[in-house]
């Protein structure tokens, strides 16, 4: 089985980390700062803050922000389900903003639609989570102008994104954005196996980030309350949490980092390819917006109704290509019709383009080191499984 995304793990990877483990230094040592240092300055932001998942950087950043309870957060409802579980875990509310089908993304017409509606009500969000997903940055200009009108935070999850760009700057830079999330799972566009990070500008931001990935304990005698003039004096300031993420992990994300500008050269060039293959095959390719760069994290077609045999039955089309040993995916069903949020009142028809989007997206398989042959074989069968 051909799968849909493989991580590469290199000698020179294995080599960093077997150095952290011979150093004595396994947690809490000099290699998880050095890996701040390392995206920190890669994106473009000031702050980097590195925790063991991206679901623990979006929560740590949702408080940080000041969400709790009583307060909202809004987010794409295609996207994967830890964008929407931060709000939750803060005691926050969650609502959805239908996606625009020319991106994927957050629609900013339904966003714009929906705050004036919402500013009526006096029930703004605290937090957007705009979601750039499979790489593709929203717009995030347009985005930071309505937080500034209406007032809310924007918290990119750039979980696909690291190595893309929207218009001048790095995904990551946080222009145009509050705190960015990177994830570095290993399906993701570089690992540390579990790990993901929060860039922020904002030095308050970062501190607090820093102290609730750690139990929510300082050692910095400028927040203390009563500081105590002894070497091994510290204090809990309030409610943190071990989100840590270890050396050894942060040893494999520098290594690994090194290479994301080759990955995503690659996952563009292999994105082209399989645009120009699908050319005659009833399928939408992934979209493309002028101002952006693409990590290309994700390779989404959509199958085009009415558009040959298979074209209503992407079940069909999937379950071919998986006993052909194309490991195809499907990426998202969306949030809000999850049986967890389906309680929350949520349900079908709530977000009528992101559901659409559902019924025909398919995930191609896509990484950095798949070959021109897999990617020809992949087609083959594609083509096959549609045509027949
Ligand atoms: C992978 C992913 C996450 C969670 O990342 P972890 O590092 O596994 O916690 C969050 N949001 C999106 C969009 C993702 O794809």
């Amino acid at each position: 089985m051909i799968p849909y995304g493989r991580q590469e793990v290199l000698e020179e990877d294995i080599d960093a980390v077997i150095d952290v483990l011979r150093s004595g230094l396994l947690t809490q040592g000099p290699t998880v700062p050095s890996f701040e240092k390392t995206i920190a300055e890669y994106s473009g932001a000031a702050h980097a803050v590195a925790v063991n998942s991206a679901t623990s950087a979006l929560h740590i950043a949702c408080l940080a922000l000041g969400l709790g309870p009583g307060d909202l957060l809004w987010t794409s409802p295609i996207t994967f389900v830890a964008s929407a579980n931060c709000a939750r875990y803060c005691g926050a509310e969650i609502d959805f903003v239908d996606i625009d089908l020319s991106s994927y993304n957050i629609s900013i017409d339904a966003l714009k639609r929906k705050l004036l509606a919402a500013e009526q009500h006096g029930r703004l969000p605290k937090i957007v989570v705009p979601v750039h997903l499979c790489g593709l940055s929203c717009d995030m200009e347009e985005l930071s102008a309505l937080s500034k009108r209406y007032g809310f935070k924007v918290l990119e999850d750039a979980s696909h994104a690291i190595g893309g760009s929207y218009r001048k700057s790095r995904i990551g830079s946080c222009a145009f954005s509050d705190v960015t999330v990177f994830s570095f799972h290993p399906v993701k566009i570089i690992t540390s196996i579990e790990g993901g990070m929060a860039l922020t500008n904002d030095q308050e931001l970062a501190d607090r980030m820093a102290v609730l990935r750690t139990h929510g304990i300082t050692r910095d005698r400028s927040k203390m309350t009563t500081p105590v003039d002894e070497l091994w004096y510290y204090e809990q300031i309030e409610l943190g949490f071990n989100y840590r993420m270890s050396d050894v992990q942060a040893a494999l994300g520098i290594s690994q980092s090194k290479r994301i500008n080759n990955y995503v050269k690659k996952r563009n060039q292999l994105a082209h390819r399989y645009d120009k293959l699908l050319v005659s095959l009833p399928f939408e390719t992934p979209p493309r917006t002028p101002d952006c760069y693409s990590a290309f994290h994700l390779y989404v077609i959509r199958l085009i109704p009415g558009k040959g045999p298979m074209m209503n039955k992407r079940n069909q089309l999937f379950n071919r290509l998986r006993e052909a040993g194309v490991g195809v995916n499907l990426h998202y069903i969306p949030v809000h019709l999850q049986p967890y949020y389906r309680c929350l009142g949520f349900g079908p028809g709530d977000f009528p383009e992101a559901e659409r989007y559902f019924q025909e997206a398919l995930t191609l398989p896509l990484f950095p080191t798949m070959e021109r042959k897999e990617q020809d074989f992949i087609v083959a069968n594609l083509e096959k499984a549609a045509l027949q």
